[in-house]
């Protein structure tokens, strides 16, 4: 059992027992930890209001072998972010990527994934009126390449011939990236992907900035990014984050 002192992000509060939270952060060295913080709904906590969600600090806590629950004892705020609970859109937005950071960042380090979730966390907190979607959808598929899953966009993903950028590619969920003509009969196939949906996504992957979306390219994406996650990186278990952001979509502003 050692004692940890890690860069960290809170993902997800959860109320236990009378006074006391369970707290799950992405860690830069540790992946993503679930973290018992004694205490913290006090009034007087030692945690005062830093513990908030999609904050980020500087976490100590012990780690423990197995699934035992790790004590916090501290959490430094380096940076709040209250303002992403006070937009619903830039809230639904930040939740499917922290949703996205819990299911699949798992206990591996992943170095620079965390910079990129808070990076991303920022710009979806300062996105312009209209636009946190956009924004959302950008950091989504940037965290999905820090991951180390991003889709193949410029060339088959089954043979690894290099398809023109300028036209529709049928997109495989199951092979992961496009796929050319001569596989196509080989390959389980999504649907259809655009060449502008192409272009968007790859730039995304590359924390280039994309194209300005309209509401139908905004649910198309939306779309293609639920089932990719669902198809390629899922357990079968509902993103009720993810899920819950495309609904907001579908609602008449
Ligand atoms: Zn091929």
């Amino acid at each position: 059992m050692s004692l940890i002192s890690t860069d960290a992000i809170v993902l997800h509060l959860q109320d236990y027992l009378e006074s006391s939270r369970i707290v799950r952060l992405a860690t830069r060295e540790h992946g993503v930890q679930s973290v018992l913080a004694r205490g913290a709904r006090r009034p007087r906590s030692r945690f005062g209001s830093s513990l908030d969600l999609f904050a980020s600090g500087v976490a100590q806590f012990t780690l423990k072998p197995g699934r035992e629950l790790s004590n916090l004892s501290g959490f430094d705020l380096t940076r709040s972010r209250m303002g992403l609970a006070a937009d619903l859109d830039r809230f639904a937005s930040a939740s499917a990527l922290a949703e996205l950071a819990l299911r699949f960042a798992h206990a591996d380090p992943h170095d620079d994934a965390l910079d990129i979730l808070g990076r991303s966390l920022d710009e979806i907190a300062s996105a312009p009126a209209g636009m946190s979607t956009d924004y959302g959808l950008a950091a989504a598929w940037r965290y999905v390449a820090a991951l180390g899953f991003a889709p193949t966009l410029d060339r088959c993903c089954s043979c690894g011939s290099e398809l023109p950028a300028n036209r529709a590619a049928p997109f495989s969920h199951h092979g992961g990236g496009v796929v050319c003509e001569k596989c196509r009969p080989s390959v389980p196939i999504g649907r259809e992907l655009p060449a502008d949906a192409r272009a968007a996504v790859s730039a995304w992957l590359t924390g280039e900035d994309g194209p300005a979306l309209d509401e139908l390219a905004r649910r198309a994406h939306l779309r293609l990014l639920r089932e990719f996650l669902h198809h390629h990186m899922g357990d079968g278990r509902a993103l009720r984050a993810l899920d819950g952001w495309e609904a907001r979509l579908r609602r008449p502003a």
